[in-house]
């Protein structure tokens, strides 16, 4: 694609880089048919070559761009789906995350958007407000069909419905570094993140990585002073809230490198594993982070990364069918596609794969907040090719798939770490207790 910048525009480090990104696109549009929003509407606008072409000239223009801009882009859930298809190898994830703040810094949005996307922006990335907050939604659900009617406060209503009716209790776990008596893992010490939202909604996720991580040979631990990755407010365009979070995130984990002996950072909600692979990228202009970022980004892995299968010993065959979801973090933001799908079968289950498996369920972070509407079209779609394959449950590793799936899936939906666990000697998951014990008795 032809670009036509200004040589003072392309002294600015992130234009630099959108133009070099922007060349690359050939125009060919086999993006346009795995682009779930092309898909669901049709319009070359919601499709990644129109959104190439919109970034393009508001770049270019160097102004600020028209709402109807921007609710193109909005619309966008960063899925990935178009950078697996892309014959031509456009880094889109980078040209969308700078067109986000691009109209983060130009853009004035309608005062409610703004209200709302700071709330999420306060509250979200730091656990403690978060579960003040879900503890406080029982408050606002006699409204939830009100707010629902006004388009500017459906994303109050959508937040409600995906508030959990219960809050689970925080998980009690010595994750303290080195506070283990334990002897010295063989495989090394490994840093878990624990990030903001997780921890909150489904603690079981980290405790069944601890075990399993124990049992396979390391030694993990969470590192004193990490946080929330920085995603959710990457992905507003809130781009110095986010950088704050990574720049906290490598402080953290560079001492524990310091240490010497930390075989890996590993991530259990693959939305966040994308963000801090690309820390490299992000801090990349910052003298005083650049280096240490590019070094996390290298250790980080998902933690079927990490595991093999040879690791897993299960104790007893698993007489039952998963149904795999691979989150589009995984498998587009992270390409890995067969890892988790041969551990599980590796632990005994009998491992199935929905039509349409590249296309996202629509949870992407806050979008099924912001965008509820397409979101709950792709999350019903999700849920309707999952429960069609006969599978007795769901499986992924994304906690924000596992809660849009989950709040309209007849089938239990759990992480895949809590189904490896359980093979190798862990307890039965939280959500599986009906299924086990109907299938027991
Ligand atoms: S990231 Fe996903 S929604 Fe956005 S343009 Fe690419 S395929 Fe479409
Ligand atoms: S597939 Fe790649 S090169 Fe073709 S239009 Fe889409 S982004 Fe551009």
């Amino acid at each position: 694609m032809q670009t036509n910048f200004t040589p003072d525009q392309l002294k600015d480090p992130a234009t630099a880089n959108s133009e070099k990104t922007l060349r690359n696109c050939v125009h060919c549009g086999f993006c346009t048919a795995t682009c779930p929003t092309y898909v669901l509407l049709g319009d070359e606008l919601d499709s990644p070559r129109g959104r190439i072409y919109m970034i393009k000239d508001m770049l270019e223009k160097g102004k600020a761009p028209s709402s109807k801009v921007v609710k193109h882009l909005d619309r966008c859930l960063s899925c990935l789906s178009c950078m697996t298809t892309c014959p031509s190898g456009v880094n889109y994830m980078h040209l969308i995350d700078h067109a986000r703040s691009y109209v983060e810094d130009h853009y004035k949005r309608p005062l409610l958007d703004r209200m709302i996307r700071q709330i999420l922006a306060f509250i979200v990335p730091h656990p403690k407000r978060f579960r003040f907050a879900m503890r406080l939604a029982f408050l606002g659900r006699p409204f939830r069909k009100l707010l629902n009617r006004f388009a500017g406060l459906r994303p109050l209503a959508a937040m409600l419905d995906l508030a959990p009716r219960k809050i689970p209790a925080r998980a009690s776990l010595d994750t303290s570094p080195n506070a283990a008596a334990a002897p010295k893992a063989a495989k090394g010490r490994v840093a878990i993140l624990q990030g903001c939202a997780e921890p909150v909604l489904k603690p079981e996720y980290q405790a069944a990585a601890f075990r399993l991580l124990e049992r396979a040979g390391y030694e993990p631990f969470y590192a004193k002073g990490e946080g929330c990755c920085g995603a959710l407010t990457h992905h507003m365009g809130k781009e110095e809230q986010s950088l704050n979070a990574a720049r906290q995130n490598v402080k953290a984990w560079t001492r524990e490198l310091q240490k010497g002996d930390l075989a890996a950072i590993v991530v259990t909600a693959s939305g966040c594993g994308t963000t801090i692979k690309d820390y490299g990228f992000m801090l990349r202009s910052d003298p005083e982070f650049a280096e240490d970022a590019a070094r996390v980004s290298a250790l980080t892995k998902d933690i079927t990364e990490l595991l093999e299968v040879a690791d897993l010993k299960p104790r007893k065959p698993q007489n039952y069918t998963v149904a795999y979801h691979p989150a589009c973090s995984m498998q587009h933001g992270q390409q890995i596609k067969e890892k988790p799908k041969a551990l599980l079968a590796g632990a005994g289950f009998n491992v199935v794969v929905p039509d349409e498996a590249h296309l996202c369920c629509g949870s992407a972070g806050v979008y099924n907040i912001l965008q509820s509407e397409l979101a709950q079209k792709l999350g019903d779609r999700k849920a309707e090719k999952l429960g069609s394959l006969g599978a007795d449950l769901i499986a992924t590793g994304n906690v924000g798939c596992a809660v849009q799936i989950d709040s309209r899936s007849a089938l239990p939906v759990v992480h895949t770490v809590e189904l490896l666990d359980w093979a190798t000697g862990g307890p039965t998951p939280k959500n599986l207790s009906d299924l086990v014990s109907r299938s027991t008795s």
